[in-house]
């Protein structure tokens, strides 16, 4: 069947966790903003091939620049959100949590004048000790998430978490892509790991996991930015950031080119009964929202 869910976590080449120690929250503010040309790069790929996706847009980043978010509306793609802040929830109390996601859902709301269903973490930080957000997102109206990556990872991931799509506290989980390689579970969503795997392996491994379904992906618009401020970090996080950021570009357009998209939108249409409600808000080129 080989349905990929296209999706992408619009933040700037400083919001990353691999720079909180150089770029803490309150200092994004003197960074040279880039993701506005960094995200219209995957906007003008996706419009050259028909393609529709969902972005993860980060709270602090729509209120920089709300019309980057009406733009990525206006041309039929999903707006979803991905937190305000990019803290981990592991590193928030629930408070904080519930004040961090109300906060990017009311200015994505204003900005595209409808209702935002979709939930992604930072960092994919919704792991075996943080379950407890998906009952604050419930609450706060949200009726996906996908935050959960069934890898073992240093930072997060649930190993052995069912990956086909199902209700967990109430909120349907939409988990990342990963597949099975001599026994073990390895990830195929994309960012750094598409990065880092021959291009030849990453579409085998995807076609292998989306034969018998699906897949979901993700990717962020600074890795398609090779030209980005190059900081000096940690040999780690230097690898994780950095690497295979000069090729992504060829890379990520043959990926386009050899499978077929959707957005997670219409990925989770026969587990959410579909209504498309269009009274309030902005008139767009076209209603690719669905809402639940
Ligand atoms: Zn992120």
């Amino acid at each position: 069947m080989n349905t990929i869910a296209l999706s992408f976590d619009i933040e700037d080449w400083f919001c990353v966790q691999n720079m909180k120690e150089i770029f803490p929250f309150k200092k994004w503010n003197l960074c040279e903003l880039r993701v506005y040309e960094s995200t219209n790069y995957i906007l003008k790929t996706l419009n050259e091939r028909n393609i529709k996706a969902t972005f993860f847009v980060l709270g602090w980043v729509a209120e920089r620049i709300p019309d980057l978010v009406l733009n990525i509306a206006k041309q039929g793609h999903e707006i979803a959100t991905h937190g305000y802040s990019h803290t981990p929830i592991n590193h928030m109390t629930r408070n904080e949590f519930q004040k961090d996601t109300e906060k990017s859902l009311s200015l994505l709301q204003d900005i595209v004048g409808r209702p935002i269903y979709g939930y992604r973490a930072p960092s994919f930080s919704i792991t075996k000790n943080t379950l407890w957000a998906l009952d604050i997102l419930r609450e706060l109206g949200i009726k996906y998430d996908s935050s959960i990556n069934p890898i073992k990872h240093p930072e997060y991931g649930i190993v052995g978490f069912n990956q086909e799509i199902h209700f967990v506290n109430g909120i349907l989980e939409v988990p990342l892509a990963a597949s099975s390689l001599w026994g073990v579970e390895i990830p195929i969503s994309g960012g750094g790991f598409f990065r880092l795997y021959p291009y030849w392996f990453f579409k085998m491994m995807l076609r292998k996991k989306s034969s018998n379904g699906h897949a979901v992906t993700y990717f962020h618009p600074w890795e398609f930015d090779s030209k980005q401020p190059k900081i000096k970090l940690p040999l780690s996080k230097k690898f994780r950031h950095y690497i295979g950021l000069e090729k992504n570009k060829n890379k990520f357009e043959k990926f386009l080119n050899d499978f077929e998209f959707v957005p997670i939108c219409q990925l989770i249409n026969g587990h959410l009964p579909l209504m498309i409600s269009h009274e309030k808000g902005p008139k767009l080129d076209q209603e690719v929202i669905y809402l639940p």
